[in-house]
């Protein structure tokens, strides 16, 4: 079937929301006053044959755990399959956007005018951050990394999405416990099916919580008795600062710090070890805005990352570092909400800029993990994702070829893992 009509087709069978069954059990009177015949009720199929077992097995399994079989035929009626998300899932990118590239499409002059502005207009945020210990700034970005402010919620229904991922079985798991959250939301009445619309990956309101963490994380700051993070922006940050806190945030402490690194620094103590400022400061680390460390910060744990490589800005990290990836487990991630929520508290930009660089493609990643692999480096099954058992690998070659061991994947280390492995004897 064509793609688009198979779309516009099952979007219609949505919009109708009352499900096929209970409208053919419903009996009514024609103009004569007979009954109209009862049709007989339509098949409850997408015309996928894995999803409708799915679908029949999640729904049977559900009635066993106790919940409501009107409320599964209602929700899972007439459902099928949405090709966009099964497309966005399967998606690999041809190439990998370069840190630097994605942390400047991120914490951009208009979203950090925009973050300002927000920030002082919120009347609520200074009793928000008394109460969670979590700062406003912190809220802001997340808020504007999410859904721009509250301005992109998304489209998708999220039952359809979790049900679509869940079918196709690689998260099962995952997508079920979603499912299970999303029908909780509906049957508690803290949701319509028309508000559970989110991201094709499940995420909902302004600030994008899956069911699950709306579930267990939620909160109602503006008091209203609903826990609405769809159209009160107070309870969506307060929500988000619950979900930071339950991540482990500490108050009062940074989440990372640019630092500057001294001349003959071993690049290789990155992603190692998670020690204090005070001994980073005897290896020469520096604050690279000129300021020394605060008294209280000196004692903190921190570990050094250095997102693009050797050339490009270096940063310890502390604990609230890993409080932010409880919203999203990227570095990328957590970097951009920090750095973003520092310019909206008013900090200068980076002393260390990102460097300019050239996208890597899939080719050049698997290559340069099968060439590490050739050369006798663990890099554990080739994959094309740079993680960090390849870091670690390309590290050790780093070293053995004389060059700053920073675990990063450049051009020109791909150029030279693939012409090393070439002179290997055959
Ligand atoms: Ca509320």
């Amino acid at each position: 079937m064509d793609r688009r009509l198979f779309i516009r087709l099952s979007g219609a069978s949505m919009a109708v929301g009352l499900p096929q069954t209970a409208r053919a059990q419903t009996p009514s009177m024609g103009p004569d006053g007979a009954p109209i015949p009862i049709a007989p009720a339509l098949p409850q199929t997408s015309g996928d044959p894995i999803f409708d077992a799915w679908a029949a097995d999640f729904k049977s399994r559900a009635i066993a755990g106790g919940w409501s079989p009107e409320l599964l035929t209602r929700e899972l009626a007439g459902l099928t399959p949405d090709p966009r998300v099964l497309g966005l899932d399967r998606r690999q990118p041809e190439l990998s956007k370069p840190m630097g590239d994605y942390i400047r499409g991120v914490v951009a002059d208009d979203r950090i005018a925009m973050g300002q502005a927000r920030r002082s207009s919120l009347s609520f945020l200074p009793m928000m951050e008394e109460r969670f210990g979590v700062p406003g700034q912190v809220l802001v970005a997340i808020w504007g990394v999410e859904t721009g402010f509250g301005a992109v919620m998304g489209q998708y229904d999220v039952i359809r999405s979790m049900a679509t991922l869940a079918a196709q079985g690689r998260r099962r798991a995952w997508a079920e416990a979603q499912l299970f959250a999303a029908l909780r939301m509906i049957s508690t009445g803290e949701a319509t099916r028309e508000r559970l619309r989110g991201s094709w990956a499940g995420a909902l309101g302004q600030t994008q919580f899956l069911p699950e963490t709306y579930v267990n994380t939620a909160l109602d700051f503006d008091g209203d008795g609903r826990r609405d993070i769809w159209g009160s922006t107070a309870d969506a940050l307060a929500s988000a600062a619950n979900l930071l806190v339950k991540g482990g945030w500490k108050p009062g402490q940074p989440w990372a710090r640019e630092v500057l690194l001294p001349p003959g620094f071993d690049f290789g103590l990155s992603e190692g070890p998670n020690q204090s400022a005070k001994i980073w400061s005897g290896l020469g680390v520096r604050p690279a805005d000129g300021w020394g460390w605060a008294l209280a910060d000196q004692g903190l744990a921190a570990s050094l990352i250095l997102p693009a490589g050797a050339k490009g800005p270096a940063f310890l990290i502390f604990a609230n570092h890993m409080a932010i990836r409880s919203y999203n487990n990227a570095m990328a991630y957590a970097l951009s909400v920090g750095l973003l929520a520092d310019r909206i508290a008013g900090s200068a930009p980076l002393v260390t800029p990102w460097p300019v660089e050239v996208p890597l493609s899939s080719a050049d990643r698997f290559g340069a993990q099968i060439a590490l692999a050739q050369l006798g480096y663990d890099v554990g099954e080739a994959d094309g994702v740079i993680g960090l058992r390849t870091r670690k690998a390309l590290r050790s070659w780093q070293r053995s070829v004389g060059v700053p061991a920073d675990g990063y994947l450049t051009l020109e280390g791909v150029q030279a893992l693939m012409a090393s492995a070439l002179m290997l004897p055959s």
